[in-house]
């Protein structure tokens, strides 16, 4: 009876995938939510079977679908895969699932908290060989009105390798939270006696903040900086009395070379590989599109994860940088932060010429990657910076985005509220008034602030203007780049 009722579901399911117009990113999901109307989780345990060798779950609180992205292109070069990203649920992950046939399902996973996510039923049914967890920072630690505290996120996001006993974590040792999971796991793993295995990546632009509190007893983090500094991003050591320090990342980010057309990056790495049940080196330079410097440590994480699961070791030098010399923008979110070179096409001088960085940075971590990125083009400290506030209860995403603020060393900030809530956006800039000549203009309205943020724009006299915080959908941001462009010539910095 149950094995007609799973058959039943999957035909269902398959039908929808293939047979069914859907509308738009509903095909991400329908197809999963009817298997499981009909099958139930129990049926998604043995259709997560499916793929030969298993599956991959990404996580995070930034760059999960840029890092899906890039991961699914250099996974498809070498096998079949099932992938879902951007739909964040249990029936996208089903949806994958249903396609036959393949070697690896990849898929991106969102965890805001326990009672809006199920990642340790995730964990469970679908049995994931890799778990990615590219960074944890606060977010929206607000949900319908009820306000989630940061350990609880912290916990939820942990969930989803709690019972995880073979495969591999691909952790981001940069972050000392992802890292606080992993090495958790690390030492049950040796205690327990179990087969699983952590790479961790890092960086050397290290684009963390560094205020961060130890994981393990709330003191504040010792940071240090190493000496090879590149940029104007430090990398960076973190310990803490109590014993928690940074691990030795088995991959890491070593040097980049900035030039208009192509990043240049180089790479070394030892990690443990899936296949070989052993570690393999590498050490090769390779580039990247200049599409921010966040999106670049999206190619790192891909590739310390690919790198786990290729079968290919002796080939995995030449198939990144294939696969790498191949990547444009497409793989990038809409709503992302982007800088453009904006020329008043009705001042014959040209005189006015403004950089402008536009693009959401809806959490701390965010908006300080969009700050830097800004910093790396500005010559001198003329910065209007166009802040967007959170909503209520969201205050510690305020405090987080206050030393983004600081870090930018903005002359003028005009504040507006990103979301619903005036009174956040009113609190926000009693606050910023008091350290930078400021202004406020009190609007929900989403349309009312997008036209707002645009006139603000234009008539900025600044040589840089940075527009980024909180919006409410992705598609303000690119509602305003879209009327930027009408306006102006522009000529993406981006590109
Ligand atoms: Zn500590």
């Amino acid at each position: 009876m149950k094995k007609i009722k799973y058959l039943i579901a999957k035909i269902a399911g398959k039908f929808a995938l293939h047979g069914t117009k859907l509308g738009k990113g509903m095909g991400k999901s329908f197809p999963g939510y009817l298997f499981l109307k009909i099958a139930s989780f129990n049926g998604l345990k043995k259709l997560a079977k499916t793929p030969k060798y298993g599956s991959i779950i990404i996580t995070g609180t930034n760059g999960k679908t840029t890092t899906t992205k890039i991961l699914i292109r250099l996974m498809k070069n070498e096998y079949k895969i099932a992938a879902n990203y951007e739909s964040n649920t249990v029936n996208a992950i089903t949806t994958g699932l249903l396609n036959d046939n393949v070697d690896f399902g990849i898929f991106e996973y969102g965890i805001r908290d326990i009672t809006h996510g199920i990642p340790d039923k995730i964990q469970e049914l679908v049995d994931p060989i890799g778990v990615i967890y590219t960074n944890i920072s606060r977010e929206h630690t607000q949900v319908r009105g009820i306000k989630n505290k940061f350990e609880d996120y912290l916990n939820a996001k942990s969930l989803l390798t709690k019972n995880m006993k073979k495969g591999i974590i691909i952790s981001n040792g940069d972050n000392p939270y992802t890292t606080y999971i992993s090495k958790n796991k690390e030492k049950e793993a040796e205690k327990e006696g179990y087969n699983l295995k952590v790479n961790y990546f890092s960086s050397t632009l290290n684009l963390e903040a560094t205020d961060k509190k130890c994981p393990v007893c709330s003191k504040n983090l010792q940071y240090h900086k190493y000496e090879n500094d590149t940029l104007d991003c430090q990398n960076k050591n973190y310990n803490c009395d109590c014993g928690f320090f940074k691990p030795t990342p088995q991959v890491k980010l070593t040097e980049i070379e900035i030039n208009a057309d192509r990043w240049k990056f180089k790479v070394i790495g030892n990690p443990y590989n899936y296949f070989l049940k052993d570690k393999f080196r590498f050490n090769f330079t390779s580039d990247f599109p200049p599409i921010g410097l966040h999106n670049l440590n999206n190619g790192l994480t891909a590739i310390t994860a690919y790198a786990s699961f290729t079968s290919k070791p002796e080939k995995f030098e030449a198939n990144v940088k294939k696969i790498f010399s191949e990547i444009g923008e497409d793989i990038l979110p809409s709503g992302r932060f982007e800088i453009f070179e904006v020329k008043n096409l009705e001042d014959k001088s040209q005189k006015n010429i403004k950089h402008v960085g536009l693009g959401q940075g809806d959490n701390g971590e965010a908006l300080n990657v969009n700050v830097k990125f800004m910093k790396l083009i500005m010559k001198n400290n003329n910065l209007h910076f166009i802040y967007t506030s959170p909503d209520d209860f969201e205050e510690d995403i305020f405090d987080d985005h206050l030393k983004a603020i600081e870090e930018a060393k903005p002359l003028k900030v005009s504040v507006l509220p990103g979301r619903t809530s005036l009174n956040m956006g009113e609190k926000a800039y009693n606050i910023i008034k008091k350290m930078y000549d400021s202004e406020f203009h009190p609007i929900v309205d989403q349309n009312e602030r997008i036209n707002k943020i645009h006139e603000i724009i234009l008539s900025s006299d600044m040589d840089y203007v940075i527009a980024s915080g909180c919006g409410e959908e992705q598609k303000m941001w690119e509602a305003i780049k879209e009327k930027v462009r009408k306006k102006f010539m522009i000529e993406s910095k981006d590109k």
